[in-house]
Formats: structure tokens, C-alpha cells, sequence
């Protein structure tokens, strides 16, 4: 039996959030970030649905996670954005993305051997620090188009910050990456897509948009740019609902101290309820005396700490509660709403770990 902690899944959400980046980017071609399972909410029904509503390639992070892709029936163009394992890419039809030279030998070497061309997209490092080609760019790409048995098809690069806080820096990588754009243009490479446009810089760069954008926690959402959730946050539609079922009530006296270590002390005769879900289930253990749930549409608090499998709740006052029913610990109920941005500002984190968290552990439902 499942003992309730399950994630609501709202494709129509999905489709909704789309429409607004669709939208905004004028219908440029997408690339739907879809790592992490689609950031804890399902890869393969997200794909799904985005497929049908006629995205034009997907991203993930590793090729496994690709290889699920194909193996649920998906044959849209998928680019792998970390690690380019020859044999899968092959296999697999994906789209590499290549950071370095040597990677590209290799998979020019195959690609020959097996008298085929490969499409790839190439990564540039401008300013993330993380991965891509540094140095001369250009030099490179030169080199590896032209290489045997590889197609550029993309250029890409990456802003080092997903809430772009720092508009400069921003627009200084934007315009290295462009200056490599105009020069690769000029000296007649035919590379269709240049991309660089995470969520933040979909919503708040337009000049970053260039041929296609490539958003991922827009399709869950969320705004990743917080001084402007006012203004985007509101047109998207959180896609996740979290519950968890109160699994014991318990009528306590005043003064009983609830949960390790003793953080919280009831000050009243006090309804305490025990939800089946904890750490293990990515309720991160911050969120101990530090949270809200919402329980007959009405929001309590979470007391004391959080533990592995159990959390405590202080239902005094609320009216009709029995043992069976559900918590929402994100989501809407009656006219109280919590969202995963919330538990990121409490937790002292961000809305893709509090999805990517809890996402992977939930039991999943679709509708
Ligand atoms: C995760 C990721 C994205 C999507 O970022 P969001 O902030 O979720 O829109 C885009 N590009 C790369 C390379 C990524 O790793």
C-alpha cells in the first residue's frame, strides 16, 4: 500500500506554462529542458506532453536519461547536454553537445567509421565557468567543422547565473557569445541554431534569444527571477502538487515536546498530526519549526524538526480533521496556496532543489 506522500502532476499546467514561453520568445524554436526527470516530475509523461504540443527538441543532462526517452517510444531530437558516451549517441540518435576538442575527434572517428554524419551542438564557455570551449572558440569550431562525419548544428553557451541578478554580466557573456556568432556567420559556417536562453534570460533578455531558447523551470512554473515574480510567476501555473497523509492524531497537554531534540514545546492543550513524509522524501530538514501546510484549507504550522519519515503538524483549532486525511505541502487548498518557491526561501534554497527533491521520492499521479 502506498502510504500517501504522492505528486500531482497537472500536464494541462505543462501545455499552459509552454503557451507563455512560446509566447514571449516570439515561437522560436525550443528546447525543452527535461533533465533530472523533468526536474522530479516525471521525464517521460512531460516529454510526452510536450511533444504533443509540438516542442521541437528536448535536453537532458546525461545520456541514460535519453535512453529512457527512446525506450518510452519518444523519437523527438534530443540534446544531451552533459556527457557525450559514443556508443549511446550512436545507438540512440541523440545530439551530443561537444565542450571539447578531444570529445569531437572521438566522435568523428565513429561517425566516419560507421559512414554516417552526426548532428551536434557545440558549447562555448562564456563566463560559466563550468564547461565549453575557452581560448580561441572560434580556432576550434573551425577545427572541428571541419572535421568528418560531424554537422554543427548548434552553438551554445550558458549564463552563470539561472536568475540573472547581474544584468552586466549577463549581457557581457551575451555579447562574447554573439561576437563568436557574427565571426563563425561571416566566415560562411551554416550553423542553424545559436542558443544561450535559460528561463531567466527567456523572460528577461530578449536580445539572448537568438534562433532557439531553452527553458526549464519555466515549463514546471516557476520564475527563476524572484524581484520579477510579480510579473511572469503569475501567468504560470505551478505544475506540482505535493499531499501527505496525516497518518496519527494525537490530543497532547500543554508542555510535551514533540520530535528529536526537543525544538518545540506546546504551550496549550494542543492537536498534534504525525504526516507520513520526511528528509527521505526531500522535506528538507530546514523546513523544522519552519514551515506551513495547508490541512481543511487552512494553513499550520510544522513543529518541531523534521524527521527521516515523519512530520509533525499542530492542528489545535482546526475543525473536522481525522487520521487518513491529507496535508498539501505544496499546492492550492480552499484559498491558501503554497508553492515550491516558498519552501526554497525558508529552506534557504531554490525552487529546482525543492522539485528535484521531492519529485524523484513522490509516488506520481498524472492528470
Ligand atoms: C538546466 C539547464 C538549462 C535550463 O535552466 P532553467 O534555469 O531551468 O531554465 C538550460 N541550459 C543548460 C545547459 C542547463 O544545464
Amino acid at each position: 500500500m502506498n502510504r500517501g506522500f504522492t505528486a500531482e502532476i497537472d500536464l494541462n499546467a505543462v501545455s499552459h506554462n509552454l503557451k507563455v514561453i512560446k509566447d514571449i520568445s516570439r515561437n522560436l524554436p525550443l528546447i525543452a529542458v527535461v533533465k533530472a526527470d523533468a526536474y522530479g516530475h516525471g521525464a517521460v509523461e512531460i516529454s510526452g506532453r510536450l511533444i504533443r504540443d509540438g516542442v521541437e527538441y528536448l535536453a537532458v543532462a546525461f545520456t541514460g536519461e535519453a535512453e529512457e526517452l527512446r525506450d518510452a517510444g519518444i523519437n523527438t531530437p534530443i540534446v544531451v547536454l552533459f556527457d557525450p558516451d559514443v556508443e549511446d549517441i550512436f545507438k540512440y540518435s541523440l545530439i551530443p553537445v561537444i565542450s571539447d576538442k578531444k570529445t569531437a575527434v572521438v566522435l568523428s572517428k565513429e561517425a566516419e567509421r560507421r559512414n554516417t554524419a552526426l548532428n551536434v551542438h557545440l558549447k562555448i564557455d562564456t563566463g560559466m565557468g563550468r564547461l565549453g570551449l575557452t581560448g580561441d572558440p572560434v580556432k576550434e569550431i573551425l577545427e572541428i567543422a571541419g572535421m568528418r562525419g560531424i554537422s554543427i548544428e548548434g552553438v551554445m553557451s550558458h549564463f552563470s547565473e539561472a536568475d540573472i541578478k547581474d544584468e552586466s554580466f549577463a549581457r557581457m557573456q551575451i555579447a562574447s557569445f554573439n561576437s563568436v556568432r557574427k565571426e563563425l556567420l561571416q566566415k560562411g559556417l551554416q550553423i542553424r541554431l545559436f542558443h544561450i536562453a535559460n528561463s531567466a534570460a527567456v523572460e528577461a533578455l530578449p536580445e539572448s534569444h537568438f534562433d532557439a531558447v531553452r527553458p526549464g523551470i519555466m515549463l514546471y512554473g516557476y520564475s527563476p527571477i524572484e524581484r520579477r515574480e510579480a510579473i511572469i510567476a503569475h501567468r504560470l501555473l505551478p505544475v506540482m502538487t505535493v499531499k501527505a497523509k496525516i497518518l496519527a492524531l494525537r490530543r497532547l497537554p500543554a508542555g510535551t515536546p514533540i520530535s528529536y531534540g526537543r525544538t518545540f514545546v506546546t504551550k496549550r492543550e494542543s492537536l498534534i498530526g504525525v504526516m507520513a513524509a520526511g528528509y527521505a522524501d526531500g522535506l528538507s530538514r530546514r523546513l523544522s519549526n519552519n514551515a506551513e501546510v495547508i490541512v481543511g484549507g487552512r494553513r499550520v504550522p510544522v513543529v518541531g524538526r523534521v524527521c527521516m519519515d515523519l512530520t509533525m503538524i499542530d492542528l489545535t483549532g482546526i475543525e473536522h480533521v481525522e487520521e487518513g486525511d491529507d496535508a498539501v505541502i505544496i499546492g492550492k487548498n480552499g484559498n491558501e496556496s503554497i508553492d515550491a518557491a516558498e519552501l526554497a526561501r525558508r529552506a534557504d534554497t531554490i525552487p529546482y532543489e525543492i522539485l528535484t527533491s521531492i519529485g524523484y521520492r513522490a509516488k506520481k499521479v498524472y492528470y
